[in-house]
């Protein structure tokens, strides 16, 4: 059974105060608590195995090297990937787009398109503009409407026989937005493109099946389910992991080395050089396990219902504009007060306990798109609670006052 105030015993930081009120966590999605259970793990590496893995005939090499395989498989598993040499460790999100897009530097070809959307992320635009001067391909953008959706009838126009690669996130950071992946990805492959998915945003609600999807690469990272930061996945389908080249040289990935000629190491280590992120991916699985023990569908139908009711709640505030109403959300609501800047509400919050984010999130298109320097984001993860969201809508009617 799904109870609120059990789960939130396994979080320790959800029990201290911030300036003097406690504390009401609503960036989740920038980074989200970590449990007790996962925090545990941690200590448990450095306290009792931490070693070098895959090198070290030693035993706390072996235990360690066989925690972090462990860690591989409990993920390939959590993704439903075929292989678990699917599985790449990275740092992060970031990481894995940067591995993928450089890996297509040796593929692309002048005059080739690569297709992005308009509710991307820093970490999605950046890589791929950084790829077409490298190579001469051409970005296209997916536009987006008011509601914060994407136009796919756009998308369906803007899909040819040049298009080698299409790269949209699950869920929009900034608004929450939860895009038609199923329909890009089938649209893409009838034109024989590639298609990356940036799963930071979707993987703290929901969770994605990447052989059902049919997607090429699909991207998360842990620090934003459950887990530490500077850890995270690239889910990459065999034949194109084998296909692209290694992103950095190093140790690990290596089969053999001469002056002359290196060869390199089998999936996944051909891309995972030098000693990695070795605790962090080991308490990645133990996050995906606490997870799974909470379960995604209460985990989405608790965070819906938080959803719903904080719009409602925040919508009776007079002059209150939510950005991103589609619809198909995530439990993110991006807002302004008339009149306000959104960095003045912030501040106002934080004296009153209460943690959002506020500015362009990584995504200045967006706000471009709106024409606003920014917004107020409460994004909402299962460990919080409704009378939280009555904190947050009252603190926001007491800055209204103060600041208007
Ligand atoms: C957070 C985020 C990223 C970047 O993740 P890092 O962990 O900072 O590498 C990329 N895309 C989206 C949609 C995100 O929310």
């Amino acid at each position: 059974m799904f109870n609120v105030e059990n789960i939130r015993k396994d979080f320790p930081i959800l029990s201290r105060k911030v300036n003097g009120k406690p504390l009401v966590y609503f960036d989740n999605a920038a980074t989200s608590q970590t449990p007790q259970q996962v925090i545990d793990v941690i200590v448990d590496y450095y306290s009792n195995y931490n070693a070098n893995i895959h090198r070290g005939v030693h035993s706390l090499s072996q235990e360690a090297t066989d925690k972090y395989e462990q860690a591989r498989h409990k993920i390939q598993k959590h993704f439903n990937a075929k292989f678990a040499h699917e599985i790449i460790f990275t740092s992060g999100t970031t990481h894995s787009i940067n591995l993928v897009a450089n890996g297509f530097s040796s593929i692309l070809k002048k005059g080739d398109e690569i297709i992005v959307s308009a509710l991307e992320h820093h970490s999605n635009i950046v890589p791929w503009q950084m790829l077409c001067e490298r190579t001469g391909a051409i970005l296209k953008v997916i536009p987006m409407n008011l509601d914060g959706e994407l136009i796919i009838s756009d998308y369906d126009q803007l899909l040819s026989n040049k298009t080698k690669l299409v790269f949209v996130n699950h869920v929009s950071n900034a608004l929450g937005t939860v895009n038609p992946i199923e329909y890009i990805i089938k649209k893409a492959h009838q034109v024989g493109a590639a298609v990356l998915i940036d799963g930071a945003q979707s993987c703290p609600h929901i969770k994605p099946d990447v052989q059902a999807l049919d997607v090429d690469f699909y991207v998360a990272s842990a620090h934003k389910m459950c887990g530490p930061t500077g850890v995270g996945m690239l889910y990459g389908k065999e034949s194109w992991l084998k296909k692209l080249p290694p992103y950095q040289g190093g140790g690990e990935m290596i089969a053999e080395v001469t002056f002359e000629k290196t060869t390199y190491a089998d999936l996944p280590h051909k891309f995972e050089a030098g000693t990695p992120n070795i605790c962090g991916g080991i308490a990645f699985g133990a996050a995906i396990d606490y997870m799974n023990s909470i379960g995604f569908d209460n985990i989405s139908s608790y965070e819906h219902e938080l959803l719903e009711y904080a719009t409602k709640k925040l919508l009776e505030i007079e002059g209150l504009k939510i950005y991103g109403i589609s619809k198909h959300k995530t439990s993110v609501i991006s807002f302004n007060l008339e009149g306000i800047h959104p960095y003045d509400v912030g501040t106002i919050l934080d004296k009153m306990g209460i943690a959002v984010r506020t500015g362009h999130h990584c995504a200045q298109p967006i706000m471009d798109f709106y024409k606003i320097p920014g917004t107020v984001r409460a994004s909402f993860s299962f460990y919080n609670t409704l009378e939280e969201i009555d904190v947050l809508a009252n603190a926001v009617k007491k800055a209204q006052l103060m600041l208007s």
